[in-house]
């Protein structure tokens, strides 16, 4: 909304605003401006103090250290310095996908990064196995379908992770090595349901199955423990805007040995995104086409901010708030969307509203009175569930706040529910049994 005056409130305030107010006030002052109601012919706008929750599971809040790291001029991206740049992140990629192999970095979101991975490895008619996790797992097999892949997409309730019982036996069944890919979704963002890609790289090695393992982790990279190299991932696929703090626009691929050597076996056509074609050109620092400058500034700070604080702490801390966030949940008397015990995404938790209730309704009630936004339930559970991102840039005050606004929000909104789920998440990150919060309370 950057100097857009949807309702002519900027223009309103230009008119009484003392002469000289500076542009860049203007655009400050215009950015806190948030449209609450409309009624016909006219939009009210009110002032919004301080700043907004953003607590969808992605795009996240960008660090003001990667904002300001970005807010560069544009450089030369054939030029020495920018070289620099580029082998930095390069490296710093490698080091967050824990690979000493080649990350692909692509001006794109992450469904780029998706077809990627398809187009280098795999041609048209080729045997996938996939597994349907949730809405991320649709639209990866949607691709596939238009790539023309022959994929036996396992059926799931969208409650669980994916069902490795079934993976194993597909494996299993094919004898004559068909299945090309198994490709799965580590954090399905839909459902806030976690599949550990070890489980299913230690079927495929039991079964000594050769097919290659490719794993969307585009909301788990930079929040939940990765280990591309060690869990023999062969092709990891990632974003900019979950946990790595970023704004949207970078997409990543790791590739292990086995997936190069597939690619250049594959005669399938691609051209932005061959793999070797941007191997080549990283050589010198760049990319053989315009990389997304700034956004690879940003991506340097990042990388530096979760790298002081530590990869594990990170990964700590977002276990930490899933787990305060699931306190409060019981304590509200509300369910969680993911239904296996050990699968809670530490990046975000999807919660269930009571039949009768709508999600979305009540994220509107939470947005109009609180400026907050929760993500929205898609596509199977849209209006049944809503989204609470506890992902990247996040503390536990910030938490509190989200907590709070959900509570209060129930609570206006009319969802029958025990209030008292702040508490219970208060108790967690000091460290003691959510059981206390009723004692306390
Ligand atoms: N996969 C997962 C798990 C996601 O969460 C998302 C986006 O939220 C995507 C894929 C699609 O990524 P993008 O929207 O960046 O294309």
């Amino acid at each position: 909304m950057r100097g857009v005056d949807p309702a002519g409130a900027l223009s309103d305030m230009h008119d009484g605003s003392p002469p000289g107010l500076g542009q860049s006030l203007r655009i400050v002052i215009c950015e806190r401006l948030t449209k609450t109601k409309a009624r016909p012919g006219k939009t009210l706008m009110t002032v919004h103090t301080g700043r907004h929750f953003l607590q969808i599971p992605g795009p996240t809040n960008v660090p003001d250290r990667v904002l300001r790291a970005m807010d560069m001029p544009t450089m030369d991206h054939r030029g020495a310095e920018f070289a620099e740049i580029g082998f930095a992140v390069m490296s710093a990629m490698q080091r967050v996908f824990r690979t000493k192999q080649p990350v692909i970095i692509y001006p794109s979101s992450g469904t780029g990064a998706w077809e990627a991975a398809i187009v280098n490895t795999l041609q048209p008619g080729d045997k996938v196995l996939m597994c349907e996790t949730g809405q991320f797992a649709v639209l990866w097999h949607g691709i596939a379908d238009k790539f023309k892949l022959d994929v036996d997409f396992i059926p799931g309730d969208w409650r669980h992770g994916a069902d490795l019982e079934q993976i194993e036996a597909r494996l299993a069944a094919d004898k004559a090595h068909k299945i090309k890919a198994v490709c799965m979704v580590h954090n399905e963002t839909s459902t806030a349901c976690v599949t550990y890609p070890l489980n299913v790289r230690k079927i495929l090695d039991t079964l000594k199955h050769p097919a290659l393992l490719m794993v969307d982790t585009i909301s788990g990279l930079g929040s939940l423990e990765y280990e591309h190299d060690a869990w023999g991932i062969d092709v990891s696929i990632a974003g900019s805007q979950k946990g790595l703090m970023l704004p949207p626009g970078l997409g990543f691929n790791a590739v292990s040995e086995k997936a190069l050597a597939a690619a250049k076996a594959n005669p399938g056509m691609r051209s932005y995104w061959d793999w070797q074609e941007v191997i080549n050109i990283n050589k010198a620092g760049t990319w053989p086409y315009t990389p997304a400058t700034n956004l690879l500034f940003g991506l340097r700070e990042a990388v530096k901010m979760l790298e002081e604080e530590g990869l594990e702490n990170v990964f700590a801390r977002h276990k930490r708030h899933s787990e305060a966030t699931r306190a409060a949940i019981k304590v509200w008397g509300l369910e969680t969307q993911c239904q296996e015990q050990g699968a809670h995404s530490p990046a975000l938790t999807a919660v269930r509203l009571p039949d009768g209730h709508d999600a979305d309704h009540f994220r509107k009630v939470v947005l109009d009175h609180f400026d907050m936004s929760l993500g929205t339930g898609l596509n199977k559970v849209k209006g049944k569930v809503f989204r609470i991102g506890h992902i990247g840039h996040f503390n536990d005050l910030m938490l509190m706040g989200t907590l709070s606004g959900v509570e209060m929000g129930l609570d206006l909104a009319k969802v029958p529910h025990r209030s008292g789920g702040v508490l219970a998440a208060m108790e967690v990150l000091k460290g003691r049994d959510a059981g206390q919060a009723s004692k306390v309370a």
